[in-house]
């Protein structure tokens, strides 16, 4: 299994080697060089099994030669032994034809721990055969960061530094990135939004003296490896419902455009998705982009629902490279179009887009009125961020059953939820302490020089 660049100008990689260097050299980001196809036994066999059973058939076609059949289990394994639910990814019905899959039960709350757990064990698996140390820098909207401190904690091999902006993530998300012990984390707080914070990390990959001296590797969802591991969720979702013999429809909140990215992998793998639906916030250039055929920034605007507050859905190039027909040197031109302000996207790729995906978009006070709502009519407690895919899912149900991805714990958010249907959402009790442990955060500015300095001196030590 070869991995290929969005910008076709960078070395092809391996599994591993994908994992390892996140954002490839000409800019771009890593995809199969083709997708394995399941057949519809193979996918229909899935039924039943253990979601880590799930998780290695899926992703086992996509790891070539990394890890063998017995080490990868292991680290399966160990990736998902800390979540909180049995199932790791329950399923609840809210609807006659609409299911809530709750992505919410790992360590750190959110979805994002499917993937990050699991790039940590086959990180820390990879870099130990041969002793090598690698720094990862990654930005967060809130999610990302706390999911990998939680992840790299403590792993012999790795430095890891997390960018947020500064005043904007909760205090929950803020917590669980600033009061982890241990040395080898460390929580920096920048100046500016998530889109700056995301743009200092690519500046750090593409100043390849500094790349190179400090071995840099990504886990933001631009990392296919993360992409993967959400993929499967997707299956074992769907057998859960009837599929392959009858088809299923998801609904997305979408942000970075990761997690719906990992859902149009599994409809290419053969799963039979009828509606792969976005659905964003008031932060909705995604929709706007399928409506208007323009992909255009307009400036973050912040939001009850904060993982989603993205302009630049960086996993969207990897839609688009497909839309052109894999044509690296017009994904290149588009993204280069983009720094200016945003393009028009070509009437082909239009349609393309608009045959794979749909969309929707839900303002503030939908958010609001549908967490209150949801608690009345089935006792669900949604997070904003949930909340926002029901309201658009809700407007998409056709005869195939609907999934909506529930992407975090209700008591990540507690003052939205809680101005929503005036009741304060627990956290679990294995979290219970969190707001009396110390934090230990970095002030920086938004400043590609400064940040550098701050990370050479801290892996010096
Ligand atoms: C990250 C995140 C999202 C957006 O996911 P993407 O993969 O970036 O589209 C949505 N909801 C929550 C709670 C998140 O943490």
């Amino acid at each position: 299994m070869h991995y290929i660049s969005t910008r076709g100008a960078a070395p092809v990689l391996s599994f591993g080697e994908a994992m390892m260097t996140g954002l490839a050299r000409d800019g771009g980001l890593y995809v199969p060089q083709s997708v394995p196809v399941m057949a519809k036994a193979e996918i229909a066999a899935l039924a039943g099994l253990p979601y880590e059973e799930v998780a290695f058939r899926v992703m086992r076609p996509f790891l070539g030669d990394t890890f063998g059949n017995d080490e990868f289990r292991g680290l399966i394994e160990k990736a998902y032994a800390g979540f909180g639910h049995a199932a790791r990814a329950p399923l609840v019905q809210l609807g006659a034809n609409h299911f809530l899959l709750e992505l919410f039960h790992g360590p750190t709350l959110a979805f994002k721990d499917f993937a990050m757990q699991l790039i940590g064990q086959m990180m820390q698996a990879a870099l130990a055969k041969t002793g090598a140390r690698i720094t990862i820098v990654g930005a967060t909207s809130g999610d990302t960061g706390s999911a990998a401190m939680e992840a790299f904690r403590g792993l012999a091999n790795v430095d890891l530094f997390i960018l947020f902006p500064h005043g904007r993530v909760s205090e929950v998300q803020r917590r669980q990135m600033t009061t982890p012990v241990e040395a080898n984390v460390h929580a920096l707080a920048m100046d500016g939004d998530f889109d700056d914070a995301q743009a200092r990390v690519k500046d750090m990959f593409n100043d390849f003296a500094f790349r190179d001296g400090v071995r840099l590797a990504g886990v933001n969802s631009i990392n296919w490896a993360r992409v993967l591991a959400q993929v499967v969720y997707y299956f074992y979702s769907a057998v859960a419902l009837g599929a392959p013999q009858r088809a299923v429809s998801f609904t997305v909140p979408t942000g970075n455009f990761g997690d719906i990215f990992a859902g149009y992998i599994a409809r290419k793998m053969g799963l039979p998705i009828e509606k792969l639906v976005i659905a964003t916030n008031q932060n909705d250039i995604l929709d706007r982009a399928l409506r208007a055929g323009e992909y255009r920034t307009d400036g973050v605007k912040p939001s009850i629902s904060p993982s989603m507050d993205i302009q630049v859905s960086s996993n969207f190039e990897r839609a688009l490279f497909d839309a052109y027909g894999r044509d690296g040197a017009a994904v290149a031109a588009l993204m280069g179009e983009l720094k200016a302000g945003g393009f028009a996207i070509s009437q082909a790729a239009l349609e393309m887009l608009r045959g794979t995906f749909a969309s929707g978009r839900c303002s503030e006070e939908e958010t609001v009125a549908t967490i209150r709502h949801a608690f009345a009519t089935t006792g669900e407690v949604l997070c904003p961020h949930s909340a926002v895919g029901v309201k658009v899912a809700e407007e998409h149900i056709g005869a195939a059953p609907m999934i909506t991805l529930a992407t975090a714990h209700p008591a990540k958010f507690p003052d939205a939820v809680e101005g929503a249907m005036g009741v304060r959402p627990a956290l679990p009790p294995r979290m219970a302490d969190l707001f009396s442990r110390p934090e230990r955060v970095t002030r920086v500015k938004n400043d590609l020089a400064a940040l550098q300095a701050i990370v050479r001196e801290r892996i010096a030590r």
